[in-house]
C-alpha cells in the first residue's frame, strides 16, 4: 500500500513550497491538485467562458485533456498535450479555478486522477478536500494556514520578485474573497478534516514548517 499525505488549506498558506519540500526529503511523488484546477481553468478562459455559464463549463470540462507526468522531479501539467505550467500562476487563472471548482463534474474528474496518483505511488497531496474527500483514508493529514495579511505579503513579494505588478490590499482582498468562496461551496469545501493536524504557519520559516510537519509524520507512521 502506498503511503499518502494530504496536506490542505487556504491559498497562500505555503502548502506548495512545503508539501514539494517533504515530498522531496522523503523520495514521495508531489502532486499539486490546485494546479490541475488551474489547468482546468486556463482551458475555460481561453475558451472565453464566463464563470457563471455552469453549461460551458460543463461542456469544456469534457474536452479538455488533465494528465501529469514528472520531469526531473516536476509535476507538469498537460492540458490536451500541451505542458501549461507556465500559464498557470497568474491571477485571473488562480481566481477562475475557484470559480469553476464549484462545479460537481470538474470535481469529479480531477478527484478520479488524484486518487489515481495516489494509488500508484507514495505520494504527498496539496490542495483544499484532500483530506476531507480526495484521500479520506490518508496516513497523514495537515491543515496548513496562516493570517490572510501573512499570505497577501508572501505573494506580493512573490510576484514582486518576479518584476510584476503587485496591489498587496487587492492581493489580499482577491485572498479573503477565494477563501469564502473554497469554504463555503456545497461540494467538497475547505475545511480541517476532523483527524487532521492543525498548523498555522504566520510566524514561522519555512524551514521550521518543514520540521514541524516532518515531526508530524513521523510521529504518525510510527
Ligand atoms: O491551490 P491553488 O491556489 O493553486 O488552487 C486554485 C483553486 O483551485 C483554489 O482556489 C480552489 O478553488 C481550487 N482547488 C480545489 N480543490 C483542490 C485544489 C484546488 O477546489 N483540491
Amino acid at each position: 500500500m502506498s503511503i499518502n499525505i494530504a496536506i490542505d488549506g487556504p491559498a497562500g498558506a505555503g502548502k506548495s513550497t512545503i508539501a514539494k519540500k517533504v515530498a522531496k526529503n522523503r523520495g514521495y511523488i508531489y502532486v499539486d491538485t490546485g494546479a490541475m484546477y488551474r489547468a482546468m481553468a486556463l482551458h475555460m478562459l481561453r475558451e472565453n467562458i464566463s464563470p457563471d455559464d455552469t453549461t460551458a463549463i460543463e461542456r469544456a470540462c469534457e474536452t479538455a485533456d488533465i494528465s501529469i507526468k514528472y520531469i526531473n522531479g516536476e509535476q507538469v501539467v498537460l492540458l490536451n498535450g500541451e505542458n501549461v505550467n507556465a500559464f498557470l500562476r497568474t491571477e485571473a487563472v488562480g481566481n477562475m479555478a475557484s470559480a469553476s471548482s464549484v462545479n460537481g463534474k470538474v470535481r469529479a474528474k480531477l478527484q478520479m486522477l488524484q486518487q489515481k496518483l495516489a494509488k500508484e505511488a507514495d505520494v504527498v497531496m496539496d490542495g483544499r478536500d484532500i483530506g476531507t474527500s480526495v484521500l479520506p483514508d490518508a496516513d497523514v493529514k495537515i491543515y496548513l494556514t496562516a493570517g490572510s495579511m501573512v499570505r497577501a505579503k508572501r505573494r506580493f513579494d512573490e510576484l514582486t520578485a518576479k518584476g510584476e505588478p503587485a496591489d498587496i490590499v487587492k492581493i489580499e482582498a482577491d485572498i479573503i474573497e477565494r477563501d469564502h468562496r473554497d469554504m463555503t461551496r456545497e461540494l467538497n469545501p475547505l475545511r480541517q478534516a476532523e483527524d487532521a493536524v492543525y498548523v498555522d504557519s504566520s510566524d514561522m520559516t519555512i524551514e521550521e514548517v518543514v520540521d514541524c510537519i516532518e515531526a508530524i509524520i513521523v510521529e504518525k507512521l510510527s
